[in-house]
């Protein structure tokens, strides 16, 4: 490199810097609906989010309520337990304190054991619900299984629902496994027990699948899944489904985990994958911290993908981490409120300002990096490091705007940002009482 200059080393033309994110795999598109509201996924739609309640679904109200604030969190389909009688029969009155609420967010039945019985014995329960997930693994053994199974699919079928096949490692077609265990025995180069595992997980997703389809379901209604709790394991099993079948794929680290552990291997396993053009809907299976929200996986669920660039549902704030030039917490404290300020705004400016959501906000430290961070942002302050003068330049659009001094700053750079949300999303009604202001 040295002695060369810098046209020599480098040639826009020959060294084009290639895409970092593989194209959407191919897919068919299966579509759940609750009245109106339709949720298309894979085929080309957006990646969807989904989330599971952790209430008694017995208890109606509570479960409903739920529902509201995992969908009101962004959560596009909402998966409850259903798993006794009285849970099959409390599912029609969620489903109608949830459309008296306005929330017409899908309804997802999560099956085990029992799911070919509740859904016989209690039709009001099959038609509340949007999509059935059944688990191959768990829907009976012997001769039971393949009725069992038949039974839940014509059901499905009758009532144009969509169906999630949802293999588990944990709750895998034992059967299944013994049966690709003795093949492998008799091989004269058995491959490993892992290589074996794997197998029986792709191969009870995808035979479930075309039998299935057999039955009568369309392709279009069925989405697979194959879930492991190792973030490689799940690697390597996904792409192997991708590569041979053209289902919609539901993508998840089963058995996550608790807060950062949880979080982080969630996210680096749907991030590689989703990265390769795999994954249609993700769920994110945290184990909610004491205390905490259970909208919480919903929160990293839109992080994920907001961060890959795949949606936007939030506006971004950009902030440095903050080192020995940041003595003080003002600048912890503005990144905060910007931050809270923005996402409790979000319900009413989603429809209000179209587009907002794309909006990204520079907060940073100092004069190091926050001139050139902020004017990268649509809008942006650089605050005064230990030792410079106590006055914030503003960034709008890439040009220094203002320059903000005294205890009122964090106040005002939030009335600059809702001004300039107004003036740049906002209808002409918007901007121009805005003007007048
Ligand atoms: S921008 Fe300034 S305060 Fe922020 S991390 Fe960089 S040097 Fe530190």
């Amino acid at each position: 490199m040295r002695g060369e200059s810098m046209s020599d080393a480098w040639s826009l033309e020959r060294d084009a810097i290639p895409a970092a994110i593989a194209a959407r795999r191919q897919t068919r598109q299966a579509t759940v609906r609750w009245g109106e509201n339709v949720v298309t996924v894979g085929g080309g739609a957006p990646v969807r989010v989904q989330s599971m309640t952790n209430t008694d679904t017995v208890d109606a109200i509570g479960t409903a309520i739920q529902v509201k604030e995992l969908a009101i969190a962004g959560s596009e389909l909402v998966r409850i337990t259903v798993n006794t009688p009285e849970a099959a029969q409390a599912v029609p009155f969620i489903r109608e304190q949830l459309d008296r609420m306005d929330i017409h967010v899908p309804l997802v039945g999560d099956f085990h054991y029992n799911g070919h019985r509740l859904l016989t014995d209690y039709p009001a329960c099959a038609r509340s619900l949007s999509k059935y997930r059944i688990n191959p693994g768990n829907v009976g053994k012997g001769d039971k299984h393949d009725r069992q199974f038949a039974q839940m699919v014509e059901i499905a079928a009758r009532h144009d629902k969509a169906v999630r096949i949802g293999v588990n490692w944990g709750s895998l077609d034992q059967e299944l496994l013994a049966a690709l265990m003795d093949e492998n025995a008799q091989r004269s180069e058995p491959h490993e027990p892992q290589q074996v595992m794997y197998r029986a997980l792709i191969e009870s997703a995808i035979g479930s699948a075309r039998r299935a389809q057999d039955i009568g379901l369309r392709g279009e209604q069925i989405i697979l899944s194959c879930k492991m709790s190792a973030v490689q394991d799940l690697v390597r099993v996904y792409r192997a489904l991708a590569q041979r079948c053209d289902y919609a794929l539901h993508l998840g680290l089963t058995e996550a985990g608790m807060g950062t552990k949880g979080t982080v291997a969630s996210t680096a396993a749907l991030a590689l994958l989703l990265q390769e053009g795999i994954g249609d809907t993700i769920r994110v299976s945290l184990t909610p911290l004491p205390g905490q929200a259970r909208t919480q996986e919903v929160v990293v669920a839109l992080e994920i993908l907001q961060s890959l660039g795949l949606r936007s549902f939030n506006p971004s704030v950009t902030a440095c981490p903050g080192c020995g030039r940041t003595t003080s917490t003002t600048f912890q404290d503005l990144t905060k409120q910007i931050d809270d300020h923005l996402r409790a705004q979000m319900p009413q400016w989603k429809a209000r300002y179209p587009g907002v959501e794309k909006l990204k906000v520079a907060v940073m430290g100092c004069i190091v990096n926050g001139p050139g961070e902020s004017k990268h942002a649509d809008i942006g302050i650089s605050l005064p490091g230990t030792g410079e003068a106590p006055a914030a330049p503003v960034f709008i659009d890439g040009e220094k705007a203002m320059t903000l001094r005294g205890d009122g700053i964090a106040r005002e750079f939030l009335a600059i940002v809702e001004n300039y949300i107004k003036t740049r999303f906002g209808s002409a009604h918007d901007q121009h009482h805005t003007a007048q202001v």
